[in-house]
């Protein structure tokens, strides 16, 4: 038990409750009005049925203030940053003061500290339960929603374990199948094929186990709600919401995922715990791409109203918001040139596929200043271009793959433009591809958010969940 909800619980035994010590809100104000102090201990006092728990993945401080900036202006307000409560959360892992999302989301998934690269272990390559097991054995409906791979590090986490996150993603597929969970929505197909899963096909599994399955928009909408539900939109990674259009993709907003989760998971008695995960603010972020920030992030904070809406009315829901980490040290720097980065419309990556190699497998000058100039606006001078070309290559020559190259096309652009994020060659030096250690924010509202308050460890988030949830088992504990 964390030092802040130990003071809750002595508070609450004396009958004495103080809202300085406490950290609620509202408590010091409505201290005279007992009648509104009975109320506030006792919705305290009451487990929630259904948790949600919302990650914007590498979604600091200063992705969401560029987010908020771009789309409501200097006085506009997130709804994210409208929920009741509010906290810092310290991100690092057990073997560095930067962490990777696998050990970032093993920490808020279990409460148990991991090396970076690891998902689900300790870092002496244990097995660890998560919030979502722990649920699960209460009796509860789980889901689990990600516009990333379904396998990949933060729904991994909740619904997995693997040593090391690169090798383990056929292996946690199968996990995910052998774990029974409800709902599973995200991209990430190529991991269920038969190519990968020695000639099994896993969606069939999946399909005799009694799920409904979709493979696009349309069919998610038409499946009504089905007792399981799996879906898998995209082979990889679902699309960049910059690029949705020009894909000509027809997969579902990550809104539509959950309200789609919502409508399954409900139908339970017993209440549910579901994971929605904004995956792609941070590969936004690798790429020091601003617009991609902006959009991924706005696509997150329409999901949490939705959701919030959604747990409004019922006064049985807590919902938790938080990031797992920060990503490339990005801030609204006073330089940043909105007005033109608001013009780009499409993801650095998507730039570096309409690059064109001459017959020696280099990008050709042309099509390097095309392409600069057709989707960034900008002019590059041959030199600029000379630098490029060498930028997008490894130590031995080899070029980069196409997201990577993305990367170094987001950092030209974000230089042009004057965006406060970290420079390239700190990115290329970095373990994480420049992951930072600062602090990322935590809301919470609903059924036991005021916990949620404070300066918070992110080993201590499932451990507040079981708590406020009165689950027997404490993660981590
Ligand atoms: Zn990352």
């Amino acid at each position: 038990m964390s030092v802040k909800t130990k003071t809750l619980a002595v508070a609450l035994s004396t009958g004495l409750v103080i809202g300085g010590l406490t950290g609620i809100p509202g408590l010091t104000h409505t201290f005279a009005d007992s009648s509104v102090k009975k109320d506030t201990v006792s919705q305290m006092q009451k487990a929630p049925k259904n948790v949600i728990v919302m990650v914007g993945d590498g979604m600091g401080l200063g992705q969401l203030e560029i987010a908020r900036l771009m789309e409501y202006g200097k006085e506009g307000k997130l709804q994210m940053e409208q929920l009741d409560n509010v906290a810092l959360m310290r991100t690092y892992s057990a073997d560095n003061y930067v962490t990777d999302s696998g050990a970032a989301g093993t920490a808020i998934a279990t409460s148990v500290k991991t090396n970076n690269e690891s998902i689900g272990v300790d870092a002496n390559g244990n097995e660890v339960d998560s919030i979502l097991d722990l649920f699960q054995a209460s009796g509860k409906k789980v889901g689990l929603i990600s516009t990333n791979t379904v396998v990949d590090a933060t729904p991994a986490a909740f619904g997995s374990s693997a040593p090391n996150r690169w090798s383990g993603s056929d292996e946690i597929a199968r996990q995910l199948y052998n774990s029974d969970i409800d709902v599973i929505l995200g991209g990430g197909a190529s991991y269920f094929s038969p190519e990968k899963q020695s000639g099994t096909d896993l969606v069939e599994k999946f399909r005799e186990e009694g799920y409904a399955f979709a493979s696009d928009k349309d069919e998610l909408e038409n499946v009504g709600t089905p007792d399981k539900l799996l879906g898998l939109f995209h082979p990889s990674y679902m699309n960049y919401k910059l690029d949705v259009e020009e894909n000509k993709s027809n997969e579902p907003t990550l809104n539509e995922m959950t309200a789609k989760a919502l409508d399954v998971l409900s139908k339970g008695k017993n209440g549910f715990f579901l994971m929605v995960e904004g995956a792609r603010i941070d590969h936004a972020a690798h790429a020091a791409d601003v617009p991609g920030v902006w959009k991924e992030t706005i696509e997150f904070d329409n999901t949490v109203k939705d959701v919030v809406e959604w747990a409004k009315g019922r006064k049985d829901t807590l919902v938790v918001v938080l990031a797992d980490h920060e990503t490339m040290g990005m801030s609204a720097a006073e330089t940043m040139e909105i007005e033109a980065l608001k013009e780009i419309e499409v993801s650095p990556e998507y730039m570096a596929g309409r690059l064109k190699k001459d017959d020696n497998g280099e990008f050709t000058t042309d099509s390097v200043k095309s392409v600069f100039k057709e989707y960034a606006n900008i002019d590059l001078s041959d030199e600029d271009v000379a630098q490029f070309l060498q930028n997008i290559k490894d130590n031995e020559g080899t070029v980069y793959p196409q997201h990577k190259v993305g990367w170094e096309i987001g950092s030209v652009i974000a230089k042009r433009y004057k965006v406060g994020v970290i420079d390239r060659e700190v990115r290329a030096e970095s373990s994480t591809g420049g992951h930072t250690g600062n602090m990322v924010p935590v809301f919470a509202t609903g059924v036991g958010s005021e916990r949620f308050e404070g300066v918070l460890d992110n080993t201590d988030v499932s451990k507040l969940i079981a708590e406020a949830a009165k689950l027997k088992t404490i993660p981590g504990e």
